[in-house]
């Protein structure tokens, strides 16, 4: 059984790479009928925010990646924090210095950097080179019996040519001797991420392996010590990352997005889960619209792409709006009924305005901007009239505004959108003139604007008999 893990750095945002890693986490567990873990990555305590991890937790939720096992709901293979498995590191650390694959280093930050100096000077890459590992049992007992500081590093001696498998890169082959002796074991007793990834993901039984591919480069490091424990090394699936543009990685410290400051400018979560399953991955045919459970059904590993992905807002506000016009009535009315009440204070039928929007609105943010007319006439000037194709001019339109307030008036009140039409659309003909030197002088006279979601008809019925009468008047006068 397929078990993939989503472990996040509780930074109190979502990237938007690092919700497109979830995805593909879950999709690759839920197409084979898996398990989908949460773990929280919290070593790096200085970099704690408060309600981090709840944000995890929301954005998660919010776009359906349902987790089977996780610090909220337990499971059999916790904690899923990793601060609440401290206990745990240091045992395996130590076992892997018996068995010769690490050892202590007494070496100060100042031993190191004076290597990397002398490395610099001398114009060679640099490899830390530890004296520590000459250091005779006697003498490693000794420092440690009287508590000097030490980490417990990686170590790597010999292994010539190591190679593996990773499923989007294919076969990955690096000189052994060039990698670099990690720590694996901090001197305040953490683990560091490269080891406490590799004792938690076989720990808690992670088949897949799936993260971004600047991990690439240190996963021949993982494979010597899975197999130093004799441990099945995972599959892996490295993800080429999120892109700004050709140069530069999408990055929330760069001012880009994050998924929280979509949400929050009126893009839907499962049109921005449906769209970033697209970044880097495709189908196999030409569908481009797809729910989370359509997504599982047709997802494969092989079809992710190497090159990295460039995230195009403007695809994703095309397909936001897919997602808005697509809904039943009733399901965008509360959606966007408070955008529209924040926005217009009259007393309108919120729901008719709802219609008319519906099918131009991409982003919920546009809302707005798009319905202030109904709160408020903008100031005009007669210039507005003026529409080349509609052969509307300031003095045909007067005439016409003149005989709309007449036939308006003569209405009780405006019963239907209907009646309002036939009422209007009965004027041209009767007047010898075009329907657009009849509607845009409309139009514009009851909005203000150049451009309005729906037309004059539409607009007036909303608007109703005495708003729509009253704002006619001020066109005329
Ligand atoms: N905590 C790591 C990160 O946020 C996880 C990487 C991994 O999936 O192993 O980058």
């Amino acid at each position: 059984k397929i078990r993939t893990r989503f472990a996040p750095s509780p930074t109190g945002y979502m990237h938007i790479g690092n919700l497109r890693t979830a995805l593909f986490e879950y999709l690759i567990a839920k197409h084979d009928g898996g398990d989908f873990l949460l773990r929280i990555e919290d070593t790096d305590q200085g970099r704690k925010v408060d309600g981090a991890v709840d944000v995890i937790y929301e954005t998660l939720k919010n776009v359906g990646l349902n987790w089977d096992e996780g610090p909220d709901i337990g499971g059999d293979f916790g904690p899923y924090v990793q601060s609440e498995r401290l206990g745990m590191y240091k045992g395996y650390a130590e076992k892997l210095v018996e068995t010769g694959h690490a050892h202590y280093c007494f070496c100060s930050e100042e031993e190191i950097e004076e290597q990397r100096k002398e490395a610099e000077s001398l114009g060679i890459s640099f490899k830390f080179d530890d004296p520590c590992k000459h250091l005779s049992e006697e003498e490693i007992k000794e420092r440690l019996d009287r508590n000097e500081p030490y980490v417990i590093r990686q170590t790597i001696s010999n292994v010539g040519e190591t190679s593996f498998d990773d499923e989007v890169y294919g076969h990955i082959e690096f000189d052994g001797d060039l990698l670099d002796e990690q720590i694996l074991l901090k001197s305040d007793g953490f683990p560091t991420y490269n080891f406490a990834n590799i004792i938690d993901d076989h720990t808690m039984n992670i088949t897949h392996v799936v993260r971004g591919n600047e991990y690439l480069s240190s996963t021949p490091k993982y494979n010597l010590i899975y197999d130093a424990y004799g441990w099945q090394r995972p599959v892996y699936v490295h993800v080429p990352p999120v892109m700004k543009d050709e140069k530069q990685k999408l990055s929330k410290r760069n001012g880009d997005a994050s998924f929280q400051d979509l949400v929050a400018a009126g893009y839907l979560p499962e049109a921005i889960i449906n769209y970033i399953a697209l970044l880097g991955w495709s189908p196999e045919t030409e569908q481009e619209i797809y729910s989370l459970e359509e997504l599982i059904d047709v997802f494969d590993v092989k079809r992710i792409s190497r090159s990295p992905a460039i995230f195009d807002k403007d695809k994703l506000t095309w397909m936001n709006g897919v997602y808005l016009r697509n809904m039943d009535l009733d399901t965008y009315y509360k959606l966007v009924k408070p955008y529209l009440e924040k926005a217009v204070k009259g007393d309108y039928d919120f729901r008719e305005i709802a219609k008319l929007i519906q099918p131009r609105t991409d982003v919920l943010n546009q809302i707005e901007e798009s319905v202030d007319f109904f709160d408020h006439l903008r100031d005009y000037d007669l210039e507005m009239y003026r529409h080349k194709k509609m052969k509307s001019t300031p003095e045909y339109a007067l005439t016409a505004l003149r005989e709309v307030r007449k036939a308006l008036e003569s209405l009780d009140s405006f019963e239907s959108e209907e009646q309002v039409h036939d009422t209007l659309m009965a004027l041209p003909k009767e007047l010898g003139m075009k329907n657009g030197q009849v509607l845009w002088p409309v139009r514009t006279a009851l909005t203000g604007k150049q451009f309005t979601p729906g037309g004059a008809i539409e607009i007036a019925y909303i608007l109703g008999k005495d708003e729509a009468l009253s704002r006619i008047d001020t066109g005329i006068s």
